[in-house]
């Protein structure tokens, strides 16, 4: 039986991985009443995240809108890491390293001058170094190389670190958090009472609210069938550089091994995470040996001394890919339904873009024009809500 709470939340956020913790987080800090349902908080492809903040390295050939949102995010990070910190106490592992980029034979640095032409001709912030001045940046590097492109302001965050802080600033701001997913979701048909939108949990308890975000990552397609959303799994690989002190690496490592991308990010801390595979596979979680094998052999022709270094974790999550790579954020069609997500490879950099432009949303009524390219109704252009409709 369905039992309704009959609560005066203002809005409810459906997942409280990293997109919807902040958007609950900015939320709240414009005053909204917010309730969130998750049954398991950021343990999505936000725990598996390397947390690039990586809005030049990241542009490729198509993506110029994407290159657009990217960017104006990545410039939000700052205020967004020192606002939270400030008031959490927590660190949000904002290190400011820059990116090289690198390649590994001759086709890679074609591969990777081609891209290269092309960050220059959409005005971005990239040069190309010689591959000796990057070993001088990087002493640990390995042998060969081709190539190596500087990106002095693509940072990082530690997507962890930064997930447990919104935790803790969304229970410090009185939101409301319950670990139960969420079923279904139910279109609204007036702004007051129990046709306000809401969403059925797996006790059958009905919540409402004026708005109802969707943040579910990837299951998003679930809950609101016309969101066309789908898992796309990732595989990471974390190690600990503290057991061999002479091994160092300050700055993220991307590169190319015959065709094959690959990073390394490291934390202050001394973690390592090497990532990442991109498969057009189901959410199984599962690390496969080739997976690892690969990811490992290829940082290893980028940076040997990681040989030496402990293993200490091998994570698969899924990330919430979308048809055109853009996320998808706005209304969803049928009154008082929001979606916030299909971020795709770029979840934790957007992050503070998509929670200021939904708080807008809420608080002002429409979202800033910034966002008009990630609208969900580009893939239903005649607004049809029955394709919207929620089963
Ligand atoms: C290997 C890998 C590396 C990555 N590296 C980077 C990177 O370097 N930089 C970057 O910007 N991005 C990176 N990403 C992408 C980034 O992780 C995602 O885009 C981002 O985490 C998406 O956040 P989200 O909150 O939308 O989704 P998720 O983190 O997947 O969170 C969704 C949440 O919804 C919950 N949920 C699901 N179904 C329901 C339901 N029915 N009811 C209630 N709750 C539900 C889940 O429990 C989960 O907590 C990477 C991803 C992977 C897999």
């Amino acid at each position: 039986m369905e039992m309704d709470t009959g609560d005066t939340t203002d809005v409810i956020v459906v997942g409280c991985g990293i997109i919807g913790a902040s958007v609950a987080w900015q939320l709240a800090r414009r005053g909204a009443v917010v309730r969130c349902l998750d049954p398991h908080p950021g343990d999505g492809s936000t725990y598996a995240a390397a947390g690039m903040l990586a809005a030049v390295t990241e542009t490729t050939f198509g993506e110029h809108e994407l290159m657009r949102l990217n960017l104006e995010a990545a410039a939000m990070w700052p205020d967004f890491a020192t606002q939270l910190e400030a008031e959490t106490g927590q660190p949000c592992g904002l290190r400011r390293t820059g990116t090289l980029t690198l390649a590994f034979d001759g086709d890679d640095r074609q591969q990777l001058r081609r891209l290269h032409q092309l960050h220059v001709e959409w005005g971005l912030d990239a040069r190309e170094i010689t591959t000796d001045a990057a070993r001088q940046m990087e002493p640990t590097l390995g042998p060969r190389l081709a190539a190596a492109i500087w990106a002095p302001g693509d940072h990082q965050v530690d997507p962890r670190s930064a997930q447990k802080a919104l935790l803790t600033a969304l229970m410090a701001r009185k939101v409301d958090i319950i670990e139960r997913a969420v079923e279904r979701v139910l279109p609204g048909t007036a702004v007051t009472g129990p046709s306000r939108p809401g969403v059925v949990d797996t006790n059958g308890q009905v919540h409402r609210a004026d708005l109802v975000v969707v943040a579910a990552g990837w299951n998003s397609r679930l809950l609101a069938p016309g969101c066309p959303t789908r898992p796309v799994k990732g595989q990471v690989a974390r190690l600990d550089a503290r057991a061999v002190p002479t091994f160092q690496l300050t700055r993220v490592v991307r590169g190319l091994v015959q065709d094959r991308p690959v990073y390394l990010v490291p934390r202050a801390d001394g973690e390592i995470v090497v990532g990442g595979t991109s498969e057009e596979q189901p959410d199984n979680r599962q690390v496969t040996a080739g997976g690892a094998f690969a990811l490992l052999r290829d940082a290893r022709a980028l940076v040997p001394g990681i040989d030496e270094l402990p293993v200490t974790e091998l994570t698969a999550r899924a990330r919430p890919g979308s048809p055109d790579n853009l996320p998808l954020i706005g209304d969803a069609g049928p009154p008082g339904i929001v979606l916030a997500t299909g971020h795709y490879r770029n979840g934790v950099l957007l992050a503070p873009l998509t929670a200021a432009a939904v708080a807008a949303r809420w608080a002002d009524g429409k979202l800033p024009d910034s966002v008009s390219a990630a609208h969900p109704a580009r893939f239903h252009p005649t607004h049809d809500h029955e394709h919207f409709a929620v089963p």
